[in-house]
């Protein structure tokens, strides 16, 4: 997967500390970088030391706003986003990957019941815009902030519920006014939202207070879908294969409309194999979180070391991560094109 280099058509102030960068997308380009209300988008960093990967997703929304848009929040010490805060300019152009991630809204019309922390919010606010733009369904969200003047996106909140009388709803949580979030907010935003699918994302202790609180109060864990912007910490399962498992000395990758064997060994992840055999696929954390190396089971055992995203429901319907995927079996085939 090769990079693409997009021009900063605007960068607007959301907060002190948040910028978002609206990105011009050349003709050629668009059905490239057509994207879903969730997803995100992987940029090179140059650096000194050996250029690197970050992934921000989309604030913006496919029904509603012209060009995509990204919202970066400086984390202190970092590498990638004090580079986009100090270093970037309108006009400057970036280093792209296309949209990924699974991160999306599901169909039907169940209601949302969303999650967001600090800059976890920028894929909420592209989900709020497309639910609201492309269907009926009721919107609740829990928003935690440290802060007022930390809540990224706070006046376009307040147009969207002036203009969406009723059907949505935002719960503000602020930490300097009620220390950090508790489980009986999380209870308390469930009610009447007890059949609604919920979306989290936000630092890692925010996610798994909600994670745990919602399955803790009955919600299927399928209806809980989870966007991770750091790994979680859960630990890769050793990855060894169960009495009369063989290990395939090549597997069959469907990537860019070609099958293409692939020789493989004991110990490789799906995407190291693809990679060796001269195979380009988007990845981007290699850690199990962020699903840019998306890919389906089509045929054979995959054992995945870690999985911070995936739902049951995801895995029974074969999805699969490559960069953690371990292949089992005579015969094992996967497709990247589906993604
Ligand atoms: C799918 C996805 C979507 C995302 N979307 C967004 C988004 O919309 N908006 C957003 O703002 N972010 C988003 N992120 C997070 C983003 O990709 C970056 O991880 C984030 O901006 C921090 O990167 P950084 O390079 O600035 O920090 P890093 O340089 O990676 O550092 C992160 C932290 O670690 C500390 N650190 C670094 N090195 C060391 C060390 N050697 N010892 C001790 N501490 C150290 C730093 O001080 C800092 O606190 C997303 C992530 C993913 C995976």
């Amino acid at each position: 997967m090769s990079y693409n280099k997009l021009r900063i058509a605007k960068i607007v102030e959301e907060t002190p500390d948040a910028r978002s960068f609206v990105l011009e997308i050349p003709a050629d380009l668009a059905e490239k970088y057509r994207y879903r209300a969730g997803q995100f988008l992987t940029f090179r960093v140059p650096h000194p030391e050996g250029a690197f990967n970050r992934c921000y997703s989309l604030s913006s929304a496919p029904e509603t706003d012209g060009l995509p848009k990204v919202t970066v929040k400086r984390v202190e010490g970092g590498k990638g986003s004090n580079w986009f805060h100090d270093a970037l300019k309108e006009g400057l152009t970036l280093e792209v990957l296309p949209p990924a991630g699974r991160f999306v809204l599901g169909d039907g019309d169940a209601p949302l019941l969303l999650f967001g922390g600090g800059s976890g919010i920028t894929p909420m606010m592209s989900l709020i815009k497309s639910a609201l733009k492309a269907g009926q369904r009721r919107i609740r969200l829990f928003y935690a902030n440290r802060d007022k003047p930390s809540i990224i996106f706070d006046s376009e909140l307040v147009s969207l519920l002036a203009a969406h009388n009723g059907r949505l709803e935002v719960i503000h949580h602020l930490d300097a006014e009620q220390g950090l979030t508790q489980p009986a907010e999380i209870v308390a935003a469930l009610k009447g939202f007890e059949n609604a699918e919920a979306y989290l994302c936000g630092p890692g202790p925010f996610m798994t207070l909600v994670e745990n609180t919602l399955l803790a109060a009955g919600m299927p864990r399928e209806k809980v879908r989870l966007e991770r912007f750091e790994a979680s910490g859960n630990d890769a399962v050793p990855i060894e294969p169960d009495e009369g498992d063989v290990i395939p000395s090549e597997i069959t990758i469907h990537f860019e409309g070609k099958a293409h064997k692939v020789p493989y060994r004991k110990g490789l992840s799906i995407l190291e194999a693809a990679r060796a055999a001269g195979l380009n696929p988007l990845s981007s954390c290699e850690e199990g979180f962020c699903a840019s190396c998306a890919a389906k089971r089509i045929k054979g055992k995959i054992v995945l070391a870690k999985n911070d995203i995936y739902t049951p429901d995801d895995l029974a319907n074969n999805w699969i991560l490559t960069c953690q995927g371990h292949c089992f079996g005579p015969e094992v085939e996967i497709t990247y094109d589906v993604v």
